[in-house]
């Protein structure tokens, strides 16, 4: 086995106590569901999920059938919703597999009913962010069809906050709140239980106790990270003690090369940094085919002896170039911190997402995909 050029370690026990703050949130009916998509933010789906009901959660959320089939291939038998599409070619193995699935047309509800085994449905409410969502006479046709077939069970109704994160002023947000309500009753009264109802996510776990119903989807949160610098005012505002989340990803590397070049000498592609001093460069091996994005080039930090490096020049496919001039003693092969803590010294997702203008929530998600994961217990 070839030594990894990068590598992720994950804090095991920081998602487990990040889950205990979401479940120390909930009121006494309401259950926790692990968002697990996009490879657990990055963070690796199996031993998330693991972690995650270990630590007390009782669901699983994922976007795809194909996470579902590596979660029932990895033994894990707890209740999985899929969030996003499943083709209608796929329902029998969907159903087979036992997931939960959520229904945003009557096309799936009729390929469902073909399959001829019992399915559990969470039908996707539209109250305003115009992404997956049934209502008016769409959503009679499907209450229609489940009314009409024993297979086809209505667990669940869900919808999905267009603007919580993004800002301090939940007006949308509480509009949202009051059409799903709405919707839940009317749907309640033409006879569905509908045991399972739920429209939380981080932002909204934090922030509003009265969009949990049964069930609170938690993404971020779980994997240390706040939604937003708005959602942490807005906990102030409301005048919580904010939550005190442990990041659970670290991203590290190694020094490949160590070079000292003179002052004036151009850095990387595109002669895009010059030096002003006798200069040392360290050359790390990952770059933007790393998830490491090209954003960064001369504006981001990497920690090298628990000290900040900046990046000079710009990131190429698989390398970076760093200065290490105020480092002393570096060594070939050394240790860098792409993200996370090293020493007293911490690179976060919000710093790395502000320099390369993105969220906190695909820093992670997109961290070197391909990098081994160790997990810490
Ligand atoms: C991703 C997702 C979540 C989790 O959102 P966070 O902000 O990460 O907590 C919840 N619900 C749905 C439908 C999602 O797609």
């Amino acid at each position: 086995m070839p030594r990894p050029l990068s590598w992720i370690e994950i804090d095991t026990q920081a998602i487990a106590c990040n889950l205990r703050k979401f479940k120390g949130l909930l009121s006494q009916n309401a259950k926790l569901l692990s968002v697990v998509k996009g490879d657990a933010y990055g963070h690796g789906i199996i031993e998330v999920a693991q972690t995650a009901l270990k630590a007390g959660c009782e669901w699983l959320g994922v976007f795809h059938l194909g996470e579902v089939a590596e979660l029932r291939k990895a033994g894990i038998d707890a209740p999985v919703l899929i969030l996003g599409y499943v083709p209608q070619e796929d329902l029998k193995e969907a159903i087979e597999l036992q997931a939960r699935i959520t229904v945003s047309s009557i096309e799936t509800v009729e390929a469902a009913l073909q399959v001829g085994q019992t399915v559990y449905l969470h039908l996707k409410l539209e109250t305003g962010t115009n992404r997956l969502g049934l209502s008016g006479e769409a959503l009679d046709r499907v209450l229609e069809k489940i009314r009409k077939n024993k297979t086809l069970v209505l667990e669940g109704v869900h919808t999905h906050y267009a603007n919580i994160e993004d800002t301090t002023e939940h007006g949308y947000a509480q509009e949202q709140l009051t059409r799903f309500s709405r919707m839940l009753a009317e749907i309640r009264s033409k006879g569905f239980e509908v045991p399972v109802p739920h429209t939380a996510c981080t932002a909204a776990a934090i922030l509003f106790p009265e969009t949990y119903f049964e069930l609170v989807r938690v993404g971020i949160g779980m994997y240390g990270l706040w939604p937003s610098k708005e959602t942490y005012v807005s906990a102030l505002q409301k005048g919580q003690d904010p939550l005190k989340l442990e990041p659970a990803m670290t991203w590290k590397t190694r020094v490949a090369q160590i070079k000292e070049v003179p002052a004036g000498s151009y850095i990387g592609y595109g002669c895009s940094y010059r030096t002003t001093r006798k200069t040392v460069i360290a050359v790390l091996p990952v770059g933007y085919a790393n998830g490491y994005d090209r954003m960064l080039s001369n504006r981001g930090h990497v920690l090298i002896g628990g000290t900040r490096a900046p990046i000079r020049g710009r990131v190429c496919m698989n390398l970076t170039m760093v200065d290490v001039t105020d480092i002393p003693d570096v060594s070939l092969e050394e240790e860098a911190t792409l993200l996370g803590r090293q020493g007293e010294e911490r690179i976060t997702a919000e710093q790395m997402a502000a320099w390369a203008q993105t969220i906190n929530y695909e820093i992670v998600t997109r961290a070197d995909p391909g990098a081994v994961r160790k997990f810490l217990p």
